[in-house]
């Protein structure tokens, strides 16, 4: 079999992998896409579709804030409504402390272009009276907001197409390495693909890349618990959550009340499978109504989960590898990447074609994890309630 000769390759096909393509080929670039199983499939087409960008982690925050403009010219950009929506999220406090830790933020936010608006306990029972008489007060970012997971991949896919760009589905790589200036990848379907520079975005599985190139990494896989109710006439508008991320409930135009939350449950990545733990509709269902009185007796109809991989310190590996010139990882976005990916392929795309990027993304250097390499699973055992399937 002849090999594919690409300059840019992608492993991966999931939201990080299609905006990557799309931003690279708006300027003439045509990544090459080599997905195991169907695009989107996994973690970018299941999640829960927060676009928060309040409580981020800070140095994510110019990231965070470019991909929510992209978010909101996506309807023009893709050609299709990926029903993005900028109704809002707000963090709801329940007690002193967390009254205390969302006031820090907002100062510590408004450093880098943020400004999420501290409500009282007054005002938030007159602007969002079915919230619970115990809330104590509340930070309100209005940018935020939400989009429907399961259009995203398919409508980028179709643009891509459009723009001419391959997606090589049922192709799972199996082996790359540094082949002269350039890498040789194999995929267990006996193909082979050449290319210039290599994009590592294999979501929960990329850990098992970067260790071709020597770079071991601690990354964990969890399914965060996901489960939503039959319509309800609509009356929620903001995301809400509570300040500790117990629990986070938004309502979707058609009615329906979607519900994460934690702890996450277990995920399996080489079975690929993860679901929700039966126990948690029940608790989550009862964090719901002690938060928001008005959903008490709702009916769940479906619960799901998803495989997301994280690092321990929950934030994402994204840049340079530490190893080899020409190859880049961008993996690991820890339950929250769903909202970083277009500004992610922009800042890919710039690093590919100019070198450089003027968002700034030193934090997320995979050289932090140079000293750790394996999974601590004290830490493991703190953080789930249930068991843990590694990469
Ligand atoms: C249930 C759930 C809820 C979430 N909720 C939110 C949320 O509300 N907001 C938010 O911002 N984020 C959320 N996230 C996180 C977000 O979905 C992920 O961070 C994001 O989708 C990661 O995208 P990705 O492209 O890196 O990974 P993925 O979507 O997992 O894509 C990686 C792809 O790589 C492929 N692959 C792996 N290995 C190989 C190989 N060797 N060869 C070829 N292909 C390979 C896989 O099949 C997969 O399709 C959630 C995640 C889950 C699971």
């Amino acid at each position: 079999m002849t090999a594919r000769s690409v300059q840019v390759a992608i492993i991966g096909g999931g939201v990080m992998a299609a905006w990557t393509a799309f931003h690279l080929a708006r300027r003439g670039v045509k990544a090459l896409i080599v997905e195991r199983s169907f695009a989107g499939s996994q973690a970018s087409g299941v999640n829960y579709g927060s676009m928060r960008v309040q409580g981020r982690y800070l140095p994510q925050l110019p990231l965070s804030l470019r991909a929510q403009a992209i978010w909101e010219e996506s309807e023009k950009l893709l050609g299709v409504d990926v029903e993005f929506r900028r109704m809002g999220h707000i963090h709801v406090a329940v007690d002193a402390a967390q009254m205390d830790k969302i006031e820090r933020y907002a100062v510590d936010a408004a450093a880098y272009g943020l400004h999420p608006e501290i409500v009282g306990r007054d005002a938030l029972r007159r602007r969002w009276p079915w919230v619970a008489q115990h809330a104590v007060g509340l930070s309100w970012s209005a940018l935020d907001g939400a989009v429907n997971p399961r259009l995203v991949v398919p409508a980028l896919a179709a643009a891509l197409r459009d723009m001419d760009v391959t997606i090589l589905q049922g192709r799972r790589v199996v082996a790359a390495e540094k082949d002269g200036r350039g890498f040789a990848l194999a995929t267990e379907e006996g193909e082979e693909i050449r290319c210039e520079l290599l994009l590592n975005m294999a979501g929960a599985w990329a850990g098992e890349v970067s260790a071709w190139f020597g770079e071991p990494v601690p990354l964990f896989v969890a399914g965060p618990s996901e489960m939503v109710t039959e319509p309800l006439p609509y009356f929620m508008e903001p995301t809400l959550q509570i300040v500790d991320g117990s629990i986070v409930v938004r309502q979707v135009e058609r009615g329906n009340v979607i519900v994460a939350g934690h702890p996450r449950g277990p995920a399996d990545a080489v079975a690929m499978r993860a679901r929700m733990p039966g126990g948690k509709t029940l608790t989550n269902l009862q964090r719901v109504a002690d938060i928001i009185p008005c959903l008490s007796g709702a009916s769940i109809i479906r619960t799901w989960s998803g495989i997301e991989g994280y690092m321990p310190d929950m934030i994402p590996v994204i840049g340079p590898s530490a190893t080899t010139s020409g190859l880049w990882h961008a993996f690991a976005f820890s339950g929250h990447g769903m909202q970083l990916a277009p500004a992610l392929g922009a800042v890919m795309s710039e690093f590919v074609l100019d070198g450089r990027s003027a968002t700034p993304l030193d934090a997320f250097s995979i050289a932090r994890f140079r000293e750790k390499a394996a999974v601590d699973e004290e830490y493991l055992k703190q953080e789930f309630d249930a068991g843990i399937v590694k990469v």
